[in-house]
């Protein structure tokens, strides 16, 4: 958990991360999502994991009021 300013509380609270995998952009066939599995762990690697980044929706959720902010911005979370 990390202390962020939540908006609705209006001051610093204790944020937990919380990661959705994004709706893949691949089908549902078992060989696309092979594919889209292979293609975000060579980007991972090759791309110091940024490209993965891509595929989870990040969220930190106000551990005091429960609310739920989008934190996509790509930046490690701290
Ligand atoms: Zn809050």
């Amino acid at each position: 958990m990390a202390k962020q300013y939540c908006e609705k509380c209006g001051k610093e609270t204790e944020h937990k991360e919380w990661i959705q995998q994004k709706p893949s952009q691949y089908g549902k066939s078992r060989k696309e999502q092979l594919k889209a599995f292979l293609d975000g762990f060579f980007s991972g690697w090759g791309g110091h994991g940024l490209a993965s980044i891509d595929l989870v929706d990040r969220y930190v959720i106000c551990q005091a009021c429960g609310n739920k902010k989008l934190q996509n911005h790509g930046e490690q979370f701290k």
